[in-house]
Order: C-alpha cells, then sequence, then structure tokens
C-alpha cells in the first residue's frame, strides 16, 4: 500500500473486490482466476452454496441473465428467489435502497442486481452487508456477459492475448460493449470498436482507460473495412432502441447496408473467423438469421458458458466466506 492512497481508497478498493461491480476492477489474474475457476464448474462439486439465499432481482427485461443467474445459482445449491420490478413494491413506489434494506433483513446473503439506472449496483452495495453482482446497469457495465465472451473466445483461441476482435453496433449505449471491451483490453487482445458517427462513444474514453500491460489496445473506426480486414472474432451488438434519443438512426436499412454482418462479409475477416453476440439479436438487423447458427456461430456456446461463469462468480464470492 503505498503512503499516498487514503483511507476511502483503500476501503473503496476493498468493496470492489468483494462485489463484481464491472471489470475495471480486476486484473489480468483475477480474470483467468475466475475464467479457470468457471472451466472447473462442469466437474462434480456438491452444494457448496447450500444453506445461502441469492436474490436476483431483475428492473430491468432479461431472459439469458436472469434465467442463466437462476441455474448458477441452483446448481451450486443455493436457494435462488428472482424478483423483477414489476409486481415488486417498487410499483408501489417504494425506493431501491428501501427495497435493498428488505432484501438483507429477509436474510439474503447474495444480491444479483439489474437496473436501468447506471450506478444502482454500487447504491445497493452501501446498504448490503452480502456481495452485490452487477447483472446490467443501465449503458455502463455488465461484467458476468463480459467474463462470459471472455472464457467463449479463450476456449476457442486458447489465448485472448493479441486476438483481434471487431465489436460492431451500437457501442455508445451498449454496456456489452464497454465491459466486454475492457476486459479484453487487460487480456492483451486487440479491440476494434465500429459503428456509425452518432453510435461511437467520445473517443476520451478511450484514453482513460486503464493500460494493458498485457499489449492490448482499442480503437474506434467508422469503416468497416477497417474493422473487420483480419479480425477473428466479430462480435454484434443489438440497437439499444431503449437508450437512443431520436435521430442517431435516420435510417435502419442504411445501416443494415453498411454494418449488418451477412455471409458475404464474413469474407473481409480471418479464414475461420467466427461470429458472437450478446442477445437479443434482431435477426436482419445487425446479423444476417443464417449466422446465428452454424460453424461460424459462437452465439450458443456464449449462452451455455455464461452459466459457467455465473456459477464462478457466486462461489468465489459468496463460498468460503461464510457471508
Ligand atoms: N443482453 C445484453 C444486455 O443486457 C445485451 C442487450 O440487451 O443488447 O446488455
Amino acid at each position: 500500500m503505498t503512503a499516498s492512497r487514503t483511507t476511502d481508497q483503500v476501503a473503496g478498493e476493498a468493496a470492489q473486490r468483494r462485489h463484481l461491480f464491472d471489470v475495471d476492477a480486476l486484473t489480468v489474474n483475477g480474470i483467468a482466476q475466475i475464467l479457470d475457476e468457471a472451466e472447473r464448474m462442469t466437474e462434480p462439486m456438491g452444494a457448496p452454496l447450500r444453506g445461502k439465499t441469492v436474490i436476483n432481482f431483475f428492473a430491468e427485461a432479461s431472459t439469458r441473465t436472469r434465467v442463466s443467474f437462476q441455474i448458477a445459482a441452483g446448481r451450486l445449491g443455493a436457494q435462488v428467489v428472482n424478483i423483477a420490478a414489476d409486481g415488486s413494491s417498487l410499483e408501489k413506489g417504494e425506493s431501491l435502497v428501501d427495497t435493498v434494506r428488505t432484501l438483507q433483513a429477509v436474510g439474503a446473503h447474495a444480491l444479483v442486481i439489474r437496473h436501468a439506472e447506471p450506478g444502482a449496483p454500487y447504491l445497493a452495495a452501501r446498504h448490503f452487508r452480502g456481495p452485490v453482482i452487477n447483472a446490467g446497469d443501465g449503458r455502463h457495465a455488465h461484467p458476468t456477459q463480459a467474463l462470459l465472451d471472455l472464457l467463449t473466445m479463450r476456449r476457442l483461441f486458447g489465448t485472448l492475448r493479441g486476438l483481434i476482435v471487431a465489436i460492431v453496433g451500437d457501442v455508445t449505449h451498449s454496456r456489452v460493449a464497454r465491459s466486454t471491451a475492457l476486459g479484453l483490453l487487460l487480456c492483451g487482445a486487440q479491440v476494434r470498436l465500429c459503428a456509425p458517427p452518432t453510435l461511437l462513444p467520445h473517443p476520451g474514453w478511450i484514453a482513460a482507460l486503464p493500460p494493458s500491460g498485457e499489449g492490448g489496445t482499442v480503437l474506434q473506426t467508422t469503416f468497416m473495412r477497417d474493422a473487420l480486414d483480419g479480425a477473428q472474432v466479430v462480435m454484434t451488438l443489438r440497437m439499444q432502441a431503449e437508450r437512443q434519443q431520436n435521430g442517431l438512426l435516420p435510417n435502419l436499412k442504411e445501416y443494415v447496408r453498411m454494418y449488418g454482418i451477412t455471409t458475404a462479409r464474413l469474407a473481409e475477416l480471418a479464414p475461420d473467423a467466427v461470429v458472437m453476440h450478446p442477445g437479443p439479436v434482431n435477426e436482419g438487423v445487425e446479423i444476417a438469421p443464417e449466422l446465428m447458427t452454424g460453424r461460424v456461430s459462437l452465439i450458443s456456446q456464449q449462452v451455455e458458458n455464461g452459466v459457467l461463469v455465473r456459477m464462478a462468480v457466486l462461489k468465489l464470492l459468496l463460498g468460503e466466506t461464510g457471508e
């Protein structure tokens, strides 16, 4: 510990290690530890979280993330309680903080939270004793999606170091793009973010990223040929219509023509390149329907690996500590 770090900073860092808010609190070794743990999750292990209660609190729509957290916690032997905003007291005007205090009081040991407001998991963690896991907060972060993406790529290519990954689509509104690009950068990949100018974030965010240490780079481009040339992975993103302002994309057909991933476009990628998508997919917009399955698609592996990664995260945060 250096003398220049304040007590608050040290406490903040310790809190980040106990929760999973985003990939930015992880090191390359921390990421590897989670991915290695995820690889072990197919082995028989008994019920390491027996006696623990995990609350799956989803105040925003979800299929894959919600269900896979539920399955993951169940496979580890935990009791799982699902809460959606609809039907909860949030509808009656209860604040997020009061909801979290209630979940604490009923004896929950871990809180998995999805919320439309960026930062909601950080706020929740101030009122909850156990680990808080961010399952997506507005356009900010989606760390377990990033980790499952990293696991999927590492399984296929053996390493993330030097891997060329194009992330194409609504980058500016996508928490997946942010978290996955950050994770890839930390692990030494070469990330290319590609979108029309209105859907790319201010380039200043790249300058603010932590140095990779592993030789990773991130660049932004509006030109598909620059993004795809020699890329080994292309990850397409859904249009985040729920977060867009009007006028960012005047013509969807034009977008599909310029940025849609099609069989013809695959020729621009490295031979044997693969296609990923975090889902849900708008078929025929960001990706042609025929590319969603088959040899080039890793989409179903992403979903399968999501369960393993969420098991690993729950076990590491809740397992031996006896929270
Ligand atoms: N399922 C991902 C998320 O929750 C991606 C998306 O919704 O487009 O961010």
